[in-house]
């Protein structure tokens, strides 16, 4: 589904004291367990000039559908054994906890914000999609940050 823009989602979460908040929530692309995948127009179109920045909104939800083709969404694509599971991921978590920690210091101490997008540091599927973004518009730079990733998705994707 194409969005034309401002596609807004309401949102309802409860919090550990139970507290139920209502937001709203501005989406670039949404891709749904079983169901559709959203894109957000504008975000679709601006896609040449954010490809610096490692942004591509239909590789992050297109990614996610990989990603749910198992179950789930985990940060590790459909593989043909548990063997390989367990090798992505241990490939990949070290990756997004170094990542994360990079975040959490850039927010709490005022270091420097990594380069990759930080909504990767919310959850491993989210840090999955993101990642895949940079490495299909950005390779190069990509690659000076996690070649350990280029290594492992040129082997899922075929790339090289
Ligand atoms: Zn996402």
């Amino acid at each position: 589904m194409v969005h034309p823009a401002d596609v807004v989602a309401q949102r309802t979460v409860t919090d550990d004291d139970g507290i139920v908040h209502e937001y709203e929530e501005e989406l670039a692309g949404e891709a749904m367990e079983g169901g559709p995948v959203m894109v957000n127009w504008r975000d679709v179109a601006e896609a040449g000039s954010t490809a610096e920045a490692g942004y591509n909104v239909v590789i992050h939800e297109f990614v996610h559908k990989i990603d749910m083709r198992d179950g789930a969404p985990d940060g590790c694509p459909p593989l043909p054994s548990s063997r390989h599971r367990r090798e992505w991921l241990a490939v990949l978590e070290p990756a997004y906890a170094k990542f994360r920690e990079q975040v959490i210091v850039a927010e709490r101490f005022g270091g420097a914000m990594p380069w990759l997008d930080d909504y990767g540091a919310t959850a491993i599927d989210e840090f999955f999609a993101v990642a895949c973004e940079a490495y299909f518009v950005n390779r190069g730079r990509f690659g000076e940050e996690f070649p350990e990733l280029v290594t492992l998705f040129d082997g899922f994707f075929g790339g090289g």
